[in-house]
């Protein structure tokens, strides 16, 4: 048998049915635990040029109310539009396109430009949480609309122009590629074991413990046995849920809660402001039961070895497979330490 801390080896990422390539000999060099000072400047509590801040014009034109709380729009800019034509165009099975309608919304988390999630009070970030469970439910229930994703792009090095912490919300009428493979996975299990996947897997992680980064009374956070994003994790209620507008009121507090740590948490660990890529993932609303989703947020951060080292993924990743050196053990060891 191999031994998982040196030897290069796969690991199965059971919701997705993908490889990923671990090896871990390539860290023996020291950790170097560097903690450079990154570029960044205070942000203002108000910022009169950011278009998300109260009161300020959008680049669209639009101009935004003095909301005082959590706020949606319609993005101005959206990738999918309700009104598009859902017509198929299919020449030989080779050339094959569909008309996507849809509807993207931005949400800014609260009226303030420099208050991140980390920072924010459990009353105003449980609001997010509510307005997240409005938005997932409001716009699962249009006919057009078979998936809701809610997703939040956070840093300059993930392509976030904006500061001002917001969320945005893209929902279509196609299960996106990675919904798909995770339900088709969950399906499987389902019906092969009789049990919910997600619901084996945090059993088995909450007994492990190795993986494990955070948990509350109805919350657990792991760097997932198959991450491929050195620092990635996953966040799951410890409860059977298929989404978030089934989450009871303590549920949703511990949401906030596990948040606001996690993300400090990882704020931490560099010394500067983490960036991620994060997101729900959650049951389609095709209007179908879905008993074998389990509703559950992925974080995939880029950083590396620093706060400016980031991981790219590019040849071999590119092309073949993702592969990392730093095992997950290790990086939920040095996340529980930050
Ligand atoms: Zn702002
Ligand atoms: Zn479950
Ligand atoms: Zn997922």
């Amino acid at each position: 048998m191999f031994d998982w801390k040196q030897d290069p080896h796969r690991r199965l990422n059971p919701l997705t049915g993908e490889w990923v390539l671990v090896s871990p000999h390539r860290t023996q060099r020291p950790w170097q635990g560097q903690v450079e000072e990154s570029a960044r400047a205070p942000q203002p509590e108000y910022d009169p040029s950011c278009y998300l801040c109260p009161g300020n014009e959008r680049a669209g034109g639009a101009r935004n109310p003095r909301y005082t709380s959590t706020f949606v729009f319609d993005n101005d800019f959206a990738a999918l539009r309700p009104d598009t034509p859902p017509d198929r165009f299919d020449q030989d099975g080779i050339l094959v396109a569909q008309g996507e309608p849809g509807i993207c919304r931005v949400v800014c988390f609260s009226p303030r430009h420099d208050l991140t999630i980390a920072h924010m009070e459990p009353a105003d970030l449980r609001r997010v949480v509510d307005t997240w469970a409005g938005q997932y439910r409001e716009l699962g229930a249009r006919e057009s609309i078979r998936y809701v994703q809610i997703f939040e792009n956070r840093g300059a090095m993930m392509g976030c122009s904006n500061a001002h912490p917001h969320c945005q919300i893209w929902s279509n009428s196609h299960l996106p590629n990675e919904v798909s493979k995770e339900q088709a996975s969950q399906l499987a299990w389902r019906e092969a074991r009789a049990r919910c996947l997600i619901c084996d897997y945090a059993a088995l992680e909450a007994a492990r413990r190795e993986r494990l980064v955070e948990e509350n009374a109805s919350w657990m956070v792991v760097v997932p046995f198959w991450a491929v994003w050195p620092f990635e994790t996953m966040v799951m209620p410890r409860r059977h849920v298929a989404a978030i507008d089934a989450l009871n009121d303590a549920e949703r507090n511990g949401l906030a809660d596990i948040l606001k740590r996690l993300i400090a948490r990882y704020d931490r660990l560099f010394a500067a402001p983490f960036p991620y890529s994060m997101g729900f993932h959650q049951s389609p609303t095709d209007g179908e039961a879905h008993p074998e989703w389990h509703l559950h947020l992925h974080f995939h951060p880029p950083l590396l070895r620093s706060a400016t080292v980031r991981k790219f993924l590019v040849g071999y990743e590119l092309l073949a497979a993702p592969q990392r050196d730093l095992t997950p053990e290790a990086a939920a060891e040095r996340l529980r330490s930050a």
